[in-house]
């Protein structure tokens, strides 16, 4: 007696199933079948993973009896494992109806069918991905799996290929610093604890030597990575530097075109919703790069020392560059136009509605339409510049290093309201919550809380002896602050003052902003250290 085939299917594939439902489900049916005369079939099948189900799994078939099973796809059950093809196994056992036909039964059956699920392949490259993958073997494709079913995306990805409802990643967890871009300035809605934990650090610890010291510009962290640059002074080299920002593993590093690398006190990288990471050197290099892949894009040069950031705006890339801000084409970095500003321009500028902002040495805010280059308004305030503008629903704030902080109609350049909070120099962008509430640091060692809306100062707390050089960072009712003393410092809803994290004494955390991801907060310290800092209560 020999053994007939069971099933009449081995292979499903649910790869053109695209667009299910949060309801939805895919099914397939296969046949399973008794094809022997003599003998009852025990089946029993199971599910290798929780995004499939089978019905009936268990089953016993009369001789010559058939029964149909259910494959049904359910990728919201996912959850963060991937969705790569799976093989579901089915074991059967004859067992004879007469005694005497026992020595006659035929083998147990041992079969599979292989289920191929929709999108388990890379974006990029469409190559098969495994169980799990974070990257694409073939092409070097970073993946990210979709929290919801498991369907493997790319980084750059606001939705989920599979099933748009699924959010990947939103406004919330891009976060960067200093200034510059009003839909990335560095407040979060979501709650942050006071305390700071370190999750990992670049390098390890800080060099003893001072010729091994790196002298950082201000991280970025965005698309699960942390994206920094360094000047390495002894080996005459700078370099973009780039790790997954829950790990710290080294994803790509890059050497900027000119060894004097980014100014480190208020030098820094921007990126674009499409992932390009652009970054101008104090020389005038400009340099645009795939920031998922680490591959350069295009290079240009400005003429001018370069201080401040770089501001990414719709097509446009504006680097401060002498007493001019230069306007590129993002996507090939041909010139544009050349905006002059009356003044050295130490720091970024800010874009928001088609105009830029711009605070410069002559102690003047400008506005400039972008598309025209025309200015729109100049508006001469009472001190110089270093923090760069910030603006949000048509007000530019403005911070002097006399220790003033300005809100202007951004249409108009007409004064709303002025507010002296200090003696001393505010040297970095404040922060504005969600709930109206500037956070400006001080030289004063002081951070300053205004009411956005009518340049009330609420409260001022010192917050440390030392400088605060680092522009602040805040997550619901929790402001963290970097000093000149090596500390970060952490101010809650009740205003008390925690010392949040300490680095080496004696270095400064006002080399370069703070970058906030989740509840992960990036600095770089004068010690030459990038840190990975989590916030917990
Ligand atoms: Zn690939
Ligand atoms: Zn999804």
């Amino acid at each position: 007696m020999t053994t007939m085939p069971v099933l009449d299917t081995t292979e499903f594939d649910f790869s053109q199933e695209h667009a299910l439902g949060a309801d939805k489900v895919a099914r397939r049916v296969a046949v399973v079948r008794n094809e022997n005369a003599q003998a009852v079939l025990h089946v029993g099948m199971k599910s290798p993973v929780p995004w499939l189900d089978l019905y009936p799994s268990e089953f016993a078939l009369a001789p010559s009896e058939a029964q149909t099973v259910v494959v049904e796809l359910r990728p919201e059950r996912a959850g963060h494992t991937a969705l790569a093809p799976a093989r579901v196994s089915l074991f059967g056992q004859y067992l004879a109806v007469q005694a005497a036909d026992a020595a006659a039964l035929p083998a147990d059956v041992e079969m599979g069918i292989a289920v191929i699920p929709p999108l388990s392949n890379c974006p990029h490259c469409a190559a098969d991905l495994p169980e799990g993958a974070t990257e694409c073997r073939r092409c070097g494709e970073r993946i990210r799996l979709c929290p919801v079913c498991g369907t493997p995306n790319t980084w750059l990805a606001r939705a989920c290929r599979l099933n748009p409802a699924h959010i990947l990643r939103t406004q919330a967890d891009w976060r960067m610093a200093p200034g510059g871009d009003a839909g990335h300035a560095l407040a979060s809605e979501r709650p942050l604890g006071a305390h700071l934990a370190r999750r990992w650090s670049f390098p390890t610890s800080a060099p003893t030597r001072a010729a091994d010291t790196l002298e950082w510009s201000a991280p970025l962290a965005a698309f699960g990575m942390v994206v920094a640059s360094a000047i390495d002074s002894a080996a005459g080299r700078a370099t973009i530097y780039a790790f997954a920002l829950a790990t710290g593993a080294a994803l790509w590093d890059f050497d900027l075109p000119d060894g004097r690398g980014l100014y480190p006190d208020r030098g820094a990288m921007a990126l674009s919703e499409d992932g390009m990471l652009y970054a101008a050197t104090l020389g005038g290099s400009v340099l645009a790069m795939d920031v998922i892949r680490g591959t350069r894009r295009w290079e240009a040069k400005v003429g001018g020392t370069v201080y401040g950031g770089v501001t990414v705006a719709d097509d446009y890339l504006l680097v401060p560059a002498g007493t001019d801000l230069v306007v590129l084409d993002r996507r090939d970095g041909r010139p544009m136009r050349t905006l002059p500003v009356g003044g050295q321009l130490d720091t970024a500028s800010a874009a928001w509605g088609g105009g830029v902002f711009v605070g410069s040495d002559d102690h003047h805010l400008r506005a400039f339409d972008l598309a025209t280059g025309a200015e729109v308004w100049a508006t001469e305030t009472d001190g110089p510049f270093d923090a760069a503008p910030l603006v949000r629903d048509g007000v530019v704030y403005a911070a002097t290093m006399t220790g003033t902080v300005w809100a202007l109609e951004s249409a108009t350049g007409a004064v709303r309201w002025r507010t002296s909070v200090s003696s001393r120099a505010l040297s970095v962008s404040p922060a504005l919550s969600f709930d109206g509430l500037l956070y400006v640091a001080g030289d004063d060692g002081f951070l300053h809380i205004v009411a956005a809306s009518t340049g009330n100062l609420i409260r001022s707390r010192r917050v440390s002896a030392s400088p605060l050089r680092c522009a602040p960072a805040v997550g619901g009712h929790t402001v963290f602050a970097g000093a000149d003393d090596g500390n970060l410092y952490s101010l809650d809803a009740e205003y008390n003052v925690l010392r949040a994290y300490e680095t080496t004494p004696g270095t400064r955390l006002g080399t370069a902003g703070l970058a906030l991801y989740g509840d992960f907060l990036i600095c770089a310290a004068t010690n030459g250290v990038l840190y990975v800092l989590q916030a917990t209560a």
